[in-house]
Parts: C-alpha cells; sequence; structure tokens
C-alpha cells in the first residue's frame, strides 16, 4: 500500500458496462450513495453488445431518459431475419409488439455508457473512478467490507457496505471471493469485422446468411455493416489462419455476393475481432457483503444479443430489491441482510437460465440446418411466411423471461443535464 487515504462510500460497483453503470444510476437517484469503478479510461471499446432492446428501452422510458437517448445517433432495428438458398426467412419481428418501443435500437456501446453514466454524475452522492482497477476485496470478519484497487501507480481502499461485481465474464471480483462459473458447452466461436454499407445494399436490419454450414451475420449500422462469421469453438482460428484470408474473404462473398466490390476492406485474418463464445453461470450469486451481476454471474452468448439487455435488467431487480436495506445501512448503520442478496439471485435466475438454454438450443438450430449449395444472392424473396414463431421469438428476445420495471424511488433531484 502507498498509504493511500481509505475512503468510503455504501455501495461500491466494481465495473461500468450495462449492468455496473445502469445500476449505479438507479442507487445514485434512490439516494445511496455510491462509486462506480472502470478499469479503463473511457468507454470506447469497439466490438461489443451495441443493441439496446425494448425491454432496456421501456426503463429508460420509466427513469424519462428514452427521449434523450434517442436523441443519439442510432438506429431501429424492426426484425431479424435468416437468409438460406436466396430465400429470407423472419425469426422474430419487434414490429408486432404492441408496445411503445417496437424496435431494437442500435446505439454504440460506448455512447450508452457514457449517457448513463453522465446521468448517474448529475446526482451529488454518484462518484465514477475511470482507469481504477480492482485488485482484491477487504473482509473483516467473513464479510466482504470494500475492495482494494489500483489507479495509475496508486494503490488504494474503498470500504463499503455492499460491493456489487459487475465485471463482466472475466470478473477479477468473483475470482477474489471464490466464486466460479460453470460452464454450459457452447460449440461455436466467433470473429467479428466491418465492412463499409453502400446507399444501393439490400435492407438487412439483423441478418443471418447461411450456406454450407457457414454463418454471416450482419447487422446494419447505416453507414457500416457490423458482421460476424461463426467458427468451430477450439480451433477454429487455427483453421482460418491455415486457409488464409483469401478463403475467408470468398466465404463472405458467398452468403453475401453483394459483399464482393468491397470485402478487401477486411485486411487480414489479425485484423479480425476474435469472441470466445461463453455460456456460464454461477451457482450463487452472493457471498456476505457482495453481490455479484450480470455478465459476471451469467456469460450470454451472442444468439440474440441478449446480454446488454440482461445486465440492465439485473441492474434494475438489485435496485429494487436494495434500495431499501442500503437506505437503512446508510442511514442507521444495519448491514444489508444476506436473505436480500439471495432475492436478487432468486429474482433473475429463472430469466437468466431459460434464455441461456433457448441460445443454446438455437446454436444447435442455426449449424445444422445450414444447407450445402451456393445461395443466390435473391435474399429479398417472399418470406416463408412463419409470422406468429417470428412474433413470439420477437417477444422473447425484446423482453427476455419477467422484465423488470423500475420500483426503486427517485428521493434526488438530478442537476441540469449534461449537455
Ligand atoms: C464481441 C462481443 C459482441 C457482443 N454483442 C452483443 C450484442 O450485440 N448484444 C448484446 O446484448 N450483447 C452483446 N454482447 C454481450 C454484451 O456485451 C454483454 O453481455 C454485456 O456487455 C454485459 O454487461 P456487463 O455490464 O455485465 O459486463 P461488461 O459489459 O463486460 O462490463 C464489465 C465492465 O467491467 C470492467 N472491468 C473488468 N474488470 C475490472 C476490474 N478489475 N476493475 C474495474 N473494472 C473492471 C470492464 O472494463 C467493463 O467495462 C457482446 C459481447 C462481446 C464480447
Amino acid at each position: 500500500m502507498s498509504g493511500a487515504e481509505s475512503e468510503a462510500t455504501t455501495a461500491c460497483v466494481v465495473g461500468g458496462g450495462p449492468a455496473g453503470a445502469m445500476v449505479a444510476l438507479l442507487l445514485a437517484r434512490a439516494g445511496v450513495d455510491v462509486t462506480l469503478l472502470e478499469r479503463h479510461g473511457d468507454f470506447l471499446r469497439d466490438f461489443r453488445g451495441d443493441t439496446v432492446h425494448p425491454a432496456t428501452l421501456d426503463v429508460l422510458d420509466q427513469l424519462e431518459l428514452a427521449e434523450r437517448l434517442h436523441a443519439r445517433p442510432h438506429q431501429k432495428i424492426g426484425s431479424m431475419s435468416m437468409i438460406r438458398a436466396g430465400r429470407r426467412r423472419e425469426l422474430a419481428d419487434f414490429r408486432r409488439l404492441k408496445v411503445k418501443f417496437p424496435y431494437i435500437t442500435m446505439i454504440g456501446q460506448w455512447d450508452f455508457l457514457d449517457f448513463i453514466t453522465g446521468e448517474a454524475a448529475r446526482y451529488p452522492n454518484f462518484r465514477l473512478l475511470m482507469n481504477s482497477s480492482l485488485h482484491d476485496v477487504l473482509r473483516v470478519d467473513g464479510r466482504v467490507r470494500g475492495i482494494r484497487y489500483r489507479h495509475g501507480d496508486e494503490h488504494h481502499e474503498l470500504r463499503a457496505e455492499l460491493v456489487i461485481a459487475a465485471d463482466g465474464r472475466r470478473s477479477a471480483t468473483r475470482a477474489a471471493v471464490g466464486l466460479h462459473p460453470r460452464a454450459k458447452g457452447v460449440s461455436i466461436d466467433v470473429v467479428l469485422f466491418r465492412l463499409s454499407r453502400r446507399d444501393d445494399d439490400p435492407t438487412e436490419g439483423i441478418t443471418l446468411r447461411l450456406d454450407g454450414g457457414d454463418v454471416l451475420g450482419l447487422i446494419d449500422r447505416g453507414s457500416y455493416w457490423q458482421s460476424f462469421v461463426e467458427i468451430p469453438k477450439g480451433d477454429g482460428i487455427r483453421a482460418l489462419r491455415a486457409a488464409g484470408i483469401e478463403a475467408f474473404r470468398d466465404t463472405v462473398v458467398r452468403l453475401a455476393p453483394f459483399l464482393a466490390d468491397r470485402v478487401g476492406e477486411i485486411e487480414s485474418i489479425d485484423a479480425l475481432n476474435f469472441l470466445d463464445v461463453r455460456v456460464d453461470r454461477l451457482r450463487r450469486w452472493h457471498v456476505p457483503g457482495l453481490l455479484v451481476i450480470g455478465d459476471a454471474a451469467h456469460c450470454m452468448s451472442p444468439v440474440g444479443g441478449v446480454g446488454v439487455n440482461l445486465a440492465v435488467q439485473d441492474a434494475v431487480a438489485t435496485a429494487n430489491t436494495l434500495v431499501e436495506p442500503l437506505l437503512r445501512c446508510q442511514d442507521e448503520g444495519l448491514p444489508v441482510p444476506r436473505s436480500a442478496l439471495a432475492a436478487v439471485q432468486r429474482r433473475r435466475r429463472l430469466p437468466t437460465t431459460t434464455i441461456q438454454l433457448l441460445q443454446r438450443a438455437a446454436l444447435r438450430v442455426d449449424l445444422n440446418g445450414a444447407t450445402a449449395g451456393p445461395g443466390p444472392d435473391t435474399d429479398d424473396g417472399a418470406g416463408a411466411g412463419t409470422g406468429l414463431v417470428a412474433g413470439l421469438m420477437g417477444r422473447v428476445i425484446a423482453y427476455g423471461i419477467r422484465p423488470e420495471r423500475v420500483r426503486s424511488r427517485r428521493i434526488l433531484t438530478p442537476g441540469r443535464p449534461p449537455m
């Protein structure tokens, strides 16, 4: 220790991703002293979940923030579809939902996090520590009582009545308290890349293109295609390297012929972003004085792009359950009971488990269903008319199971909105 000041807060949230940023905002507006710790110096990381689902838009609406989020650059996606052998089939249709926001909003995750933390910063009891990385927890009498973190070369201690671990799929916080997730088997990894989009390109929304066992995902981001290709788990990336960049570009063009004129933008196999697809879950999300939420509690596969939404839903459930105990703790010194932490896990376990089951089933269906043979680029052919199923899938992807409503009250008046 550098002898740095030992600081104190009521709730310390580790990790400024969607789960951490949202729970910090909700706690701050309810009057809880909250410190949010983020190891990076900014939120600018490419190839992250950029989807804001209807359930999250509803949460923002309940916070009177939906309109302001929509003022930021975004795209609206009304459906997800699949193109196989030149025929398009709708997988999920959000436009049929009788809700205020019947679409997925695509917005850079950094922009979303910047927005949420900017809102939290309007409350005087919110503190954001960037460039600050947890490296251990503080324990007193077997209970977590805060964290140790590094800020540059300096070491600090932050005492807290509750630590919320929202530090993602490789959570150091959960490891520090001996919680380890159980991995569920998945068969794929994913490589991600961008290709520029032209005005006369097809309108795709979010589309999976399948052919000969290969899967290309395209997400229309206005000026570019956010793209991914599924590869077999394990040695898939090695096989890509062995085959070389030309073979990879050929695969992309076979799946989406309209990209032939710009596939050269993928410079090399090394320029692809590799995503180790995981599905895992903690058996227990808490120890005395500490709760784990978001990807740190349950890593989601990219299917349906639901990880951000689940992280936000965890945050809402956490605030709904813990605001009162945290305020009692802050005002009267009563510790947050473990039963309250267990209640958060009980509330979120079913939605998480169900979606993970569906994701793993979908991964099996997609790959097994891919037919051999060239796929002509007649992708705007009539859909197979599975409207009912697409509507149902739209609801499941948009809202998951048991969507949360913000119940924690705002007791503080925020300062002026950030410019
Ligand atoms: C390549 C990729 C593409 C994805 N695409 C989608 C998609 O399209 N839609 C979707 O919904 N989901 C997608 N996901 C998943 C989604 O991003 C996650 O499910 C979601 O971000 C989880 O939110 P979280 O807040 O739990 O964790 P994270 O977003 O992982 O946030 C954790 C935060 O903790 C910080 N942190 C980590 N360790 C420490 C530490 N020791 N100290 C301090 N801070 C720390 C990290 O820097 C990070 O900011 C994708 C994920 C990846 C990797």
